[in-house]
């Protein structure tokens, strides 16, 4: 059977990255978080003292940015990220690497560099990738292109719901719908590839599935009619 490229955007929380984790173990495909790749490198940036008052030092870190290496492992059938040999699967998914990643996603160099690997990830084939810019720069030949998303509440209840499910009590709701706003608003508005959704690409309101299982099983239902459709 012929392999096709699957780019899945949309804004944060939107349940895209479940829904693509699940799609591409379902389907035999490869998944690719590209969001955990920009969260390393802010992560790298606030471990180095790159970040003060809400601002990269964007000269420094371009210089760095040879010196970043960012690579994923399976691991218990899990997607782990290294930063330089290091696991960082935990630390980037934290508050403080949330609220700086859309800053540092928003530098030219960091994004040629990122859409660089990324697009040598995705050259066999065979790849379901999450992201923002994914059907418009990085995969624009991309066969299924979808882009997810729902109002921010509903987002930032997801979150909180995940949260407190790992135990974390530190942040509110409040926090977390600020958070999601904020990174709608330099997400959309940013110069280099703003989120928004490829012409040729299938906009899916998040909000109508009550569960993650629903959301999972209309993505696999229509990449399965898509391949059906297509005979490969
Ligand atoms: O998907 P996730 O929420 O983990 O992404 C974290 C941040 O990385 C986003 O808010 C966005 O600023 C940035 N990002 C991006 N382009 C991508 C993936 C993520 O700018 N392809």
């Amino acid at each position: 059977m012929k392999k096709i490229n699957v780019a899945i955007d949309g804004t944060s929380s939107s349940g895209k990255s479940t829904m693509a984790k699940a799609l591409a173990k379902s389907v035999g495909y490869t998944y690719i978080d590209t969001g955990a790749m920009y969260r390393s490198v802010a992560l790298f940036c606030l471990r180095e003292g790159l970040i003060a008052d809400g601002k990269v030092d964007s000269e420094r870190l371009n210089a760095m940015l040879p010196a970043i290496n960012i690579s994923f492992k399976i691991e218990d059938g899990k997607q782990i990220t290294y930063l330089n040999g290091e696991n960082v699967e935990n630390e980037i998914r934290g508050l403080e690497v949330s609220n700086n990643v859309s800053l540092v996603a928003a530098i030219a160099e960091v994004r040629h560099a990122m859409v660089r690997l990324q697009q040598q990830m995705g050259k066999d084939k065979g790849v379901v990738m999450d992201g923002r810019d994914i059907g418009t720069v990085v995969l624009p030949d991309a066969e299924i292109k979808l882009y997810v998303s729902t109002s921010p509440e509903i987002r930032a209840q997801r979150r909180f719901d995940e949260m407190r499910a790992k135990g974390d009590t530190s942040v509110t709701l409040d926090d977390i719908i600020a958070n999601v706003k904020m990174r709608d608003h330099i997400d959309m508005t940013r110069a280099e590839s703003p989120l928004r959704k490829a012409d040729d690409a299938v906009e899916v309101d998040s909000g109508q599935f009550s569960t993650a299982e629903e959301q999972i099983a209309w993505a696999v239902n229509f990449f399965n009619d898509y391949m059906e459709k297509e005979g490969k």
